[in-house]
């Protein structure tokens, strides 16, 4: 008798999941829009490092994130693994070199490996066949090369249109970079026109905000850059100045080192949370982190 109560109420349980699952999808839930949840360990501050191109110097940058512990979503051109960068002559007084595809993971080994097209084009010139093949090969060969699934994307020159959104959004592409700085600490409200906070040589002052922050509210500082630009860059952008910038902002208890993709998923969740009778239920694979009436809660996953 007692089997068969449980039973039915776990039936009952399940429809009603599938209900509200059906019904939240639909727009934000409250959690959401009234930003009560926090990262992933209750923290309230995510930290996004982008850097583009995928030059040899990102070996010595992904080398000082690793000493501070700072995470970082590299964009690369898979068509350019390899060969000699002879454009970067006139920035930085001598030829440069992409990362070559057998190196990929091992340098970007516990960062996350983003698109950047395959040769890096100015794709509003493309035409839809051509626009296709310089996104989706892009990740497909990305991913065979990393192993893993490439979630995230920079705009090459920071080009973007309508048109070049619906190609990335057909593909596993979940969030975009433009080169538009905001210099504020909202979160993306369409990643795939996603505005970062800053660019490297104009984040000091920025960086410094970020760390005294002290609000409930979930912030997000999104610097973003090229690692090539480090080495004969003017005086506010050199390599002292990428170390000064990581160095403030790595060993923080209070900030979540993400990927670009990662940040995304972990967006998704929150606003897939469905509330049933006053209850939060979590519909996705990862914890969700909340704050409410009885303090920091966790939301595990089903
Ligand atoms: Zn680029």
């Amino acid at each position: 008798m007692i089997a068969e109560t449980i039973t039915r109420l776990k039936a009952i349980t399940l429809l009603t999941l599938i209900f509200v699952t059906a019904s939240g999808m639909a727009e934000d839930s409250e959690i959401f829009s009234d930003r009560q949840f926090l990262f992933p360990g209750g923290r309230t501050k995510a930290l996004i490092l982008s850097y583009d191109d995928g030059p040899s110097q990102d070996m010595r940058f992904v080398e000082l994130l690793n000493r501070y512990g700072v995470k970082g979503t590299f964009n690369v051109n898979s068509g350019r693994l390899g060969l000699d960068a002879e454009w970067m002559a006139e920035f930085i007084g001598e030829p440069g070199q992409y990362v070559t595809a057998e190196e990929l993971r091992v340098v970007y080994e516990g960062h996350e490996i983003a698109s950047h097209t395959v040769n890096h084009p100015h794709v509003l010139e493309l035409n839809s066949q051509q626009l296709r093949e310089e996104i989706v090969h892009d990740v497909e060969l990305l991913e065979s090369l990393a192993a893993a699934p490439v979630e995230s994307f920079a705009y090459p020159f920071g080009e973007f249109d309508d048109r070049i959104v619906a190609v990335l959004a057909d593909t596993s592409i979940t969030n975009a970079r433009t080169v538009e700085d905001t210099n504020g600490f909202a979160l993306p409200d369409d990643p795939l026109r996603w505005h970062p906070t800053v660019h490297h040589t104009r984040a000091l002052p920025l960086v410094d905000e970020f760390l005294a922050l002290d609000s409930d509210a979930p912030a997000l500082l999104m610097i973003w850059g090229h690692s090539w630009e480090f080495d004969k860059g003017a005086a506010d952008n050199r390599w002292a100045v990428a170390e000064a910038i990581v160095e403030k902002l790595g060993g923080h208890e209070d900030i979540w080192y993400a990927g670009a993709g990662e940040l995304v998923r972990y967006l998704q969740a929150v606003r897939n949370l469905a509330n049933v009778d006053g209850l939060w239920v979590n519909h996705s694979s990862s914890t969700v982190w909340v704050r409410d009436g009885n303090g920091l809660r966790q939301i595990p996953p089903p």
